[in-house]
C-alpha cells in the first residue's frame, strides 16, 4: 500500500475543532500520529511551522486579522499537504503529517506562499523530522518536540529557513542553553579567554594588526570554539556582554605591553545585535579611557551579516566610530548576505575577504578574489584575505596587491604566550609605527591599475602598468618589495636575477649600473610625490628608469618604479632630448619659456659636440647636429645606432685603451679635473675611418648628473706622440 493510501485509511475520534482555524486538536493529531506510526513509520515525516514575525503583525494588525491570518495559513498548509492532518499549537505554530518523499517540497510552497504575498509581510520557517521505527511507541509530544527543535534551529544563515531534525540539534540546544545562563559567571571567573591571530603584510611579512578572538574554558564542558557559544549568545542578545569583556580584556593586554612593547593594533569582532545596543559608543569609549589606551589601536570589525539591518543605523554606527577614531572593517566580505553594492553604501576602511573564496580554490575565485582586491582599492578601502593556508594563496595573494594576509598558513589564533613564542621563533616582528607610516601609502597602491588608487597622486607620473616595482629605500639600500610579473624576464635576461631577492641584490649591487641610476633617482626624487627619471643602458637593454617616491618617514622612502620597455625610447628621439636636463618632474610653478636653449645653440655650432655620462656605461645623451654629419648619420638615433651608443664603443676599437687612460690620468681627480686633449680614431657610417682630436671636460651638473663635454676637432692623420705631448701641459 503507498502512503497516500494509508493516509486515506486513519480514523480518529472526532473531539473537537480549533476555534479559529477549524483545524484538527491535540488528542486528534495525536491519535492520527500514533496510526502512521503503527502503519510505516519510514514513509511518513512530520512537520512544523512557524511564523517569524506574527507577534509584530498581531500588534500592527491586531486580534481579528492576526487570527483571519492563522486561519488563512491553515488552508495553505492544508492544500499543500492534501489532507486534513494539520494541527495549530500555542498561536502560531503548525504540525503536518505528510508523505516523506514530498515533505521538503510541501515546507517550500507554503515557505514561498507567503514570500510571494507581501500584503501580510511575514516568513514561515519549516522543521521536519522523519518519524522512525524506534518511534513507535513514543509518546507524540516528544516527537513534536523534535520537529520544533529542527524549527527553531538557527544554522546562522538567514536564508536557510527549512532544517531536518538532527540528533545533535539536541545537544547543541541544550549546551546553548547553558551557556545563556552562564554568561555572566564565564565573565567573572575569567572563564572567556582572548586569543589572538596575527595579521600580517604580504610584502614585509610584518604583523600589522592581532584579531582578539574568543574561547570558552569551561569547567563543565570543557574548550568551547565561538561555533559553540557565538550563536547562542548572539540568539539570546547576550553576545554584547562577552564582547565588551573581549574589549576590556584586549586593552588589559595592550596596557600591560603583553603582546608588544609598542602599542599594538587589535580587531575585536562586534556582532548584529552590539550595533543594537544603546550607549554602545559609550561603553566601548570607556573602557578605552579606563586602560588609557588610543583609540587608534582598536579596529572594528562588523560582520557582513549584520548589514541586513537598516542601511541608515549602520551608516551612523560606522560614521560615530570614525569620530571617535577607530577604523572600521567589513568582515567576511562575500560571504552570502551583502551585494557588491555593499562596498558603495557603507564607508569601511578595510574588507576581509571570505575565506570560502581561497577554500574554493578554483581559477574562477582568484578572479573574483582579483576584482575585489582591484575594486577595494579604487574605492580607497584595505583589503585582507582570510583563510589563508598555503604558500601558493599566499603568493597569489602578494602578486594581486591584497596587502593583508591572515590564516593557518602563519598561525591559528594563540593565547599571548604562544602568540609571544610564535613570533620568537619565526622571528615575526610587529610593524612599528614608523613602517606603519610607510607600509600605509604603500598598502593604498592599487598594482593592479595603478592609475587608479585609492591614493591621490599615487601614480602621477607612473602609467604603465606592466613594468612596475615597489622598493623601500633606507640608509643607502634598497629592499625590493614586489615587482609586476610581466618583469621577470627583464629581471632575469638583462639583470641575471631569477627572482626578486636576486634582483634586489642587483639593485644593492654598487658596481652595477643599475644601482647608480637607482641611486640617482632617489637623490632627485627625494621627497614625497617627487618623480626623477634616468637613461638606463645596459647590455641588451636601453631605456628608462623612472622612480616616484610614495611615502617618506623621514628615515625610509618608499618608490613605485617604471621600467620602460620595448617601445620607443624618448631619450633617443631627438626632438625629445632636453628631456635630459630635466631629470627631475618635481612640480614647479609654471616657468616662462627659456630666452636661450642650449640644444638649439649647440646644433647650430660648427664644431661637433658630444656629451657622455661620466660613469663606467659612458652613455651618449647628446649629440649636436655637426657631430651627427661629422659620422655620417642622418639623425640623433641613427648615430646612436651607428656608435653603439656610448662613448667607448664610438672610439676606434685600437684606440680606447690608451684614450681611456689619458682620461683618467687627466680627470682622475674629480675633485681638480682638468681638461684633456685625446687623439683617436673614429668610424662613419659607410666605413671610413676618420681622426680627431678630443678636447674634453669633466662636468659635474646637479640635475643630470656627472657628465664629459667633448668637442671633437677632426685631424688629417693621428698623431699618438700628441697624447702624451699634451697631457704634459
Ligand atoms: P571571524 O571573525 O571571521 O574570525 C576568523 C575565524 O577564522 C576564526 O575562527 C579563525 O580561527 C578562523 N581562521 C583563521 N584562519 C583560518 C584558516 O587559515 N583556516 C580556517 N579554516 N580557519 C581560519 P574562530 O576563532 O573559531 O571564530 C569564528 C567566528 O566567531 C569569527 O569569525 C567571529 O565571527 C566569531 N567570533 C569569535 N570571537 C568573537 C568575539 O569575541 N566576538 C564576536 N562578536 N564574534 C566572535
Ligand atoms: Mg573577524
Ligand atoms: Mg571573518
Amino acid at each position: 500500500m503507498n502512503s497516500t493510501h494509508i493516509l486515506g485509511k486513519i480514523t480518529y475520534k472526532e473531539i473537537g475543532q480549533d476555534p479559529v482555524t477549524g483545524l484538527l486538536v491535540k488528542g486528534e493529531f495525536r491519535e492520527v500520529i500514533h496510526q502512521v506510526l503503527q502503519k510505516d513509520p519510514d514513509a511518513f515525516d512530520l512537520l512544523y511551522f512557524d511564523i517569524s514575525q506574527f507577534k509584530v503583525f498581531n500588534h500592527r494588525n491586531g486580534i481579528k486579522a492576526g487570527d483571519e491570518l492563522l486561519r488563512i495559513i491553515g488552508q495553505v498548509i492544508k492544500t499543500s499537504t492534501g489532507n486534513s492532518f494539520v494541527y495549530r499549537e500555542n498561536g502560531d505554530h503548525f504540525f503536518a503529517i505528510v508523505e516523506r518523499e514530498r515533505s521538503e517540497d510541501i515546507a517550500h510552497v507554503v515557505h514561498e506562499e507567503f514570500i510571494q504575498n507581501r500584503r501580510y509581510n511575514i516568513s514561515i520557517r519549516c522543521g521536519i523530522y522523519s518519524f522512525t521505527r524506534t518511534d513507535i511507541n513514543s509518546d507524540a509530544s516528544i516527537l513534536l518536540d523534535k520537529a520544533r527543535i529542527a524549527g527553531n534551529y538557527d544554522a546562522g544563515n538567514l536564508y536557510q529557513y527549512i532544517h531536518r531534525y538532527d540528533p545533535r540539534m539536541e545537544s547543541e540546544l541544550i549546551l546553548s542553553n547553558y551557556i545563556l545562563s552562564h554568561i555572566d559567571q564565564a565573565v567573572e571567573e575569567n572563564w572567556i579567554k582572548v586569543y589572538y591571530q596575527p595579521i600580517i603584510d604580504s610584502w614585509n611579512h610584518k604583523i600589522v594588526y592581532f584579531e582578539a578572538l574568543s574561547r570558552w574554558d569551561d569547567p563543565e564542558f570543557g574548550f568551547l570554539s565561538p561555533i559553540s557559544f557565538i550563536r547562542a549568545l548572539e540568539q539570546g542578545r547576550l553576545l554584547y556582554k562577552l564582547d565588551m569583556y573581549v574589549l576590556e580584556q584586549v586593552c588589559r593586554d595592550i596596557n600591560k605591553h603583553e603582546l608588544a612593547d609598542e602599542m599594538p593594533r587589535v580587531s575585536i569582532n562586534l556582532s548584529r545585535h552590539d550595533l543594537q545596543v544603546e550607549n554602545l559608543h559609550e561603553t566601548i569609549n570607556d573602557i578605552l579611557a579606563k586602560y588609557k589606551i588610543p583609540h587608534s589601536c582598536i579596529r572594528i570589525e562588523i560582520t557582513e551579516s549584520a548589514l541586513i539591518d537598516n542601511e541608515v543605523i549602520i551608516q551612523n554606527h560606522i560614521r560615530r566610530f570614525h569620530q571617535d577614531g577607530y577604523s572600521v572593517w567589513l568582515d567576511d566580505f562575500g560571504s552570502g548576505y551583502s551585494s557588491l553594492n555593499t562596498l558603495s553604501k557603507y564607508d569601511f576602511d578595510l574588507i576581509k575577504i571570505d575565506m570560502e573564496f581561497l577554500r574554493e580554490g578554483n581559477e574562477k575565485t582568484k578572479v573574483i578574489i582579483e576584482d575585489i582586491v582591484d575594486m577595494a582599492k579604487k574605492l580607497g578601502m584595505h583589503v585582507l584575505t582570510e583563510g589563508v593556508e598555503t604558500r601558493e594563496q599566499l603568493d597569489f595573494l602578494a602578486s594581486i596587491g591584497c596587502s593583508f594576509i591572515q590564516g593557518y598558513y602563519y598561525t591559528k589564533p594563540l593565547d599571548l604566550p604562544s602568540m609571544k613564542e610564535f613570533m620568537d621563533k619565526n622571528k615575526i616582528a610587529l610593524e612599528d609605527n614608523d613602517e606603519h607610516a610607510v607600509f600605509k601609502s604603500i598598502r593604498s597602491l592599487n598594482i593592479l591599475d595603478v592609475t587608479n588608487s585609492g591614493r591621490p597622486n599615487a601614480s602621477e607620473g607612473i602609467t604603465e602598468k606592466n613594468s612596475i616595482s615597489v622598493a623601500l629605500y633606507e640608509n643607502g639600500k634598497f629592499t625590493l618589495l614586489y615587482a609586476v610579473k610581466e618583469l621577470e624576464p627583464w629581471f632575469r635576461n638583462i639583470l641575471g636575477a631569477n627572482n626578486l631577492q636576486e634582483a634586489e641584490n642587483v639593485f644593492n649591487d654598487p658596481d652595477h649600473e643599475f644601482h647608480r641610476r637607482a641611486v640617482e633617482c632617489v637623490s632627485k626624487a627625494a621627497h614625497l610625490d617627487e618623480v626623477a627619471e634616468c637613461h638606463l643602458v645596459l647590455p641588451g637593454y636601453s631605456g628608462i628608469l623612472r622612480m616616484k617616491c610614495i611615502a617618506d618617514n623621514g628615515k625610509t622612502r618608499a618608490y613605485l618604479n617604471l621600467l620602460r620597455i620595448g617601445e620607443g625610447d624618448k631619450l633617443y628621439n631627438p626632438n625629445a632630448r632636453k628631456e635630459i636636463f630635466l631629470a627631475s618632474e618635481r612640480k614647479k610653478p609654471e616657468e616662462k619659456k627659456p630666452e636661450f636653449s642650449f640644444t638649439e645653440f649647440a646644433d647650430a655650432l660648427p664644431t661637433p659636440v658630444l656629451i657622455y655620462r661620466a660613469s663606467e656605461a659612458e652613455t651618449i645623451l647628446y649629440a649636436n647636429d655637426a657631430c651627427i654629419r661629422e659620422f655620417g648619420c642622418t639623425s640623433f638615433e641613427d648615430f646612436m645606432e651607428h656608435v653603439g651608443r656610448s662613448f667607448h664603443t664610438l672610439v676606434y676599437p685600437d684606440d680606447i685603451d690608451v684614450v681611456e687612460e689619458e682620461i683618467w690620468k687627466q680627470v682622475g681627480d674629480r675633485t681638480n679635473p682638468k681638461r684633456d686633449y685625446v687623439y683617436y680614431r673614429i668610424t662613419t657610417k659607410d666605413g671610413t675611418i676618420k681622426y680627431v682630436q678630443d678636447a674634453g671636460r669633466f662636468v659635474r651638473t646637479k640635475e643630470a648628473g656627472d657628465l664629459f663635454y667633448v668637442t671633437l676637432y677632426p685631424q688629417e692623420k693621428i698623431d699618438h706622440t700628441l697624447n702624451g705631448y699634451q697631457n704634459k701641459q
